[in-house]
């Protein structure tokens, strides 16, 4: 007989996966079998951002691989310490943009709200590394501000929750400020820009798809997949959930190096995520955040790589090659040689 037990543990909440998260290396590589001493100079690149991963994610790497594409996503090394000409604290010279605390707009008719500081996994790459969170870590009396600007600008047609990770934030919050933006009647459309359906698919809970389905707005939902291998029997449940709560799912990755920047990798994210009824948006070049350098794709090469990805497959399962200029009114598409 199958012990009860066993229906406890695959029940656990999200909130406990999430207070679980692996943050300490040491715990991380022995989960994989893998020697720490072999990966000295780990604790400068941990200072700067530390380690946070949960082990659904963990759960999709194989054991006994340093060159795992997830793992390496995850990974601190040594030569995140590096300085590299070029490679900054705020890239996107996003504070430039940043007219009331968590509110960016930058973009016509769309602003981001940086819903939450939190992440369910620490992206090595990630652009908002270095950000300053502190002071844009709105709570909710800040809310209202961001919620009049909004208000005051009727060209306003999509917001855009970003983060940080909106999803790591609880439904009753989420429901509060969904409802609350769609209470400004020019408001159409509400995007969310999350990862927890990789990292977390214990995220996708049945009060969530209320929450995210019964308010008036069209709903986005923009997932990050880099890897066909995040996407694993959880993971294309929660999407399929997503999905038939009539929530538009959309992916965007980042063009990693090591990791995807290779055509077969691409071409077969893209099948998965089809058959997870998700569209690719975009492919971004990466930002160049200091302590990322090791991940840079030159253009040419990403160029190169897209031809290949476009003579394999139909044209609407061909992500849009974007790199984001801070002085540019959009993502600026790359042309395809
Ligand atoms: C990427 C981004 C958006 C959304 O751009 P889309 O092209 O609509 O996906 C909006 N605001 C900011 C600040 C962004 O970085
Ligand atoms: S904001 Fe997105 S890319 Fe950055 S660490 Fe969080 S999940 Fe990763």
């Amino acid at each position: 007989m199958i012990p009860l037990i066993t229906t406890i543990w695959q029940t656990e909440s999200w909130q406990r996966q999430m207070q679980q998260m692996i943050r300490d290396p040491g715990q991380l590589f022995s989960r994989l079998n893998l020697d720490l001493s072999a990966r000295p100079g780990l604790a400068e690149a941990l200072e700067q951002f530390p380690l946070r991963v949960t082990e659904a994610f963990v759960a999709k790497m194989q054991a006994g691989d340093w060159n795992d594409p997830l793992l390496l996503q995850v990974l601190p090394q040594a030569q995140e310490t590096n300085l590299h000409a070029g490679f900054v604290d705020d890239p996107l010279a996003e504070l430039e943009a940043n007219p009331v605390p968590g509110l960016i707009h930058k973009y016509h008719g769309r602003v981001l709200l940086i819903t939450t500081s939190a992440c369910a996994i620490h992206c090595r790459y990630c652009f908002r590394r270095n950000f300053p969170y502190n002071e844009n870590n709105p709570s909710q009396k800040d809310w209202q501000q961001a919620l009049d600007y909004i208000a005051a600008h009727p060209e306003i047609h999509e917001v855009i929750l970003s983060g940080g990770d909106p999803l790591a934030a609880s439904d009753d919050y989420l429901d509060r400020l969904i409802s609350r933006i769609a209470d400004i009647p020019h408001v159409e459309t509400l995007r969310i820009h999350t990862r927890l359906p990789l990292v977390l698919p214990a995220r996708i809970t049945a009060e969530l798809l209320t929450v995210l389905s019964k308010h008036r707005l069209t709903t986005v939902m923009v997932i990050h997949c880099n890897h066909p291998n995040e996407l694993d029997q959880a993971s294309i449940d929660a999407l399929n959930a997503l999905n038939d709560a009539k929530i538009q799912l959309l992916n965007q990755t980042v063009l990693l190096r090591g990791i995807n920047d290779n055509a077969e990798t691409l071409i077969k994210l893209s099948h998965r995520l089809f058959a997870s009824r998700v569209l690719p948006y975009y492919l971004h070049l990466l930002d160049k955040v200091r302590g990322a350098s090791h991940f840079d794709v030159a253009e040419a090469q990403a160029q190169t790589l897209m031809r290949d990805v476009l003579a394999s497959l139909p044209g609407y399962l061909v992500p849009r090659l974007v790199r984001e200029d801070p002085k540019a009114s959009s993502k600026r598409p790359l042309a395809l040689l």
